[in-house]
């Protein structure tokens, strides 16, 4: 029986036993992280040979990548990335590291200059808004919240957005530019866009003529059980749907190879990379090209790709499993938290009581284990039910995953209990 429903001397039992069993996680003195998704040292480890690569300097085309220039990077790794995202290598570039650089510097370029389609630059319109499904992810939104947007809140489903809200919005306001979204084993839910969602993102009418939507693929092929994801062709369907500048594309080898020093990778059309190339080739003359080559000889082709990361998966589902075990026993007979199953990706998203998120982050923190903040995941850092916590198992090694997911479920409980009996 839930919880909820329970007579308070019932609920006072289940308090009293969760606050001696948080006593002694304190006693425990754990100093343990679950905060934010970054690779373990194992997966890190599974790319070290690219430490001894590239063997040789040219690219496909007879380019020395040792020199200047070439603004799109080279051809070797844009052509193993077009194979993987299905898009012609006309229409993917590599840069540096970070894609979450290429996601700024597009956003950014189009405050300052106005993108293919703008009446004018978007600094200059009286008003710019975004919208931001949630839970979301939280350095998407400290983008768009650092260049002055009002971040409209969608809610998150299962297949992706709330597809009539978002098409309802766009239809009237002209001032909301673009959506983040992150179609595949999203951050942090986990949930993969369905076909129809995304064939409804690109071809819906916008009253923006310049509306983007900012897809990132971050985890295009981060899996956790055997098989790869479906990979939809949105440049395509958004010619045929007659916008195709609408979809920016975003991926890279982040949590491939090494978060700190992959390839980020953008995809879009011939339009859409004609004008950022020519912004970013003003602050730079050209990407690492080396990086380029050594990941492109270390994966081969796409195939290659895919093994690596089946390599990870035997690294992470384990660390998965695990938490999904502990949330069950240890709090599913209460039905006070719901948490994500994820078929990929790098994160659960939790659920707990309403009103109790921030309490169990503190009550976490105060045991040693820290989470990320309580809602992280929504603009601005606000989640007006306080009931969302991001949990990413990564990280730490399986045992340690395990303390921290038994303590994070005592914290949960008494936050629980504690509410209940205050309101009662
Ligand atoms: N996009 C999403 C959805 C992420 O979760 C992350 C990292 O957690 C990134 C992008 C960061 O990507 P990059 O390292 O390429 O900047």
């Amino acid at each position: 029986m839930s919880l909820i429903s329970r007579s308070s001397d019932e609920i006072r039992a289940v308090h009293d036993e969760a606050r001696d069993r948080y006593g002694e996680l304190r006693a425990a003195g754990l100093k343990l992280d679950l905060t934010r998704g970054k690779p373990s040292a194992e997966q890190l480890g599974l790319a070290e040979q690219l430490l001894g690569l590239p063997t040789g300097h040219d690219d496909e085309d007879g380019t020395d990548c040792r020199n200047y220039g070439g603004i799109r990077g080279a051809l070797a790794i844009r052509r193993i990335y077009a194979d993987l995202l299905g898009i012609p290598v006309e229409n993917v570039i590599a840069g540096n590291n970070a894609s979450l650089e290429m996601m700024y510097d597009n956003l950014a370029f189009a405050m300052l200059h106005g993108a293919p389609g703008s009446e004018r630059p978007w600094a200059r319109e009286e008003k710019l808004r975004f919208l931001c499904p949630v839970p979301g992810y939280d350095r998407h939104f400290a983008i768009t919240e650092h260049l002055g947007f009002e971040m409209i809140p969608v809610r998150m489903r299962e297949d992706g957005p709330d597809m009539d809200a978002v098409a309802a919005l766009v239809a009237e306001d002209p001032t909301i530019k673009g959506i983040w979204c992150v179609p595949t084993y999203s951050n942090p839910t986990g949930a993969v866009y369905s076909e129809e969602v995304t064939r409804r993102l690109m071809s819906m009418p916008t009253a923006a003529p310049d509306f983007r939507v900012m897809w990132d693929n971050a985890y295009v092929v981060h899996i956790l059980g055997d098989t790869f994801p479906q990979v939809y062709d949105v440049l395509g369907i958004a010619a045929e749907a007659g916008n195709p500048d609408r979809p920016l594309i975003f991926t890279s080898t982040s949590k491939i190879t090494f978060a700190g020093s992959g390839v980020a990778i953008h995809a879009a059309s011939a339009a859409n990379l004609d004008w950022f190339t020519h912004h970013l080739g003003i602050a730079t003359i050209g990407p690492n090209k080396v990086n380029h080559l050594a990941h492109a000889e270390f994966f081969a082709d796409a195939d290659g790709v895919r093994a690596h990361m089946v390599r990870h998966r035997d690294s992470l589902a384990p660390k998965f499993a695990r938490v999904l075990e502990i949330l069950d026993n240890r709090l599913g007979e209460y039905e006070i938290a719901d948490w994500t199953r994820p078929e990929g990706g790098y994160f659960i998203s939790m659920d707990v009581l309403p009103g109790t998120a921030t309490r169990v982050v503190e009550l976490a923190r105060e045991a040693g284990v820290a989470l990320t903040a309580a809602g992280a995941a929504f603009p601005l850092g606000v989640d007006p039910a306080d009931e969302n916590i991001r949990l990413a198992p990564s990280l730490p090694p399986l045992a340690e995953v395990e303390a921290a997911m038994d303590g994070v479920a005592t914290c949960v409980l008494l936050a629980a209990t504690e509410k209940l009996l205050a309101d009662a």
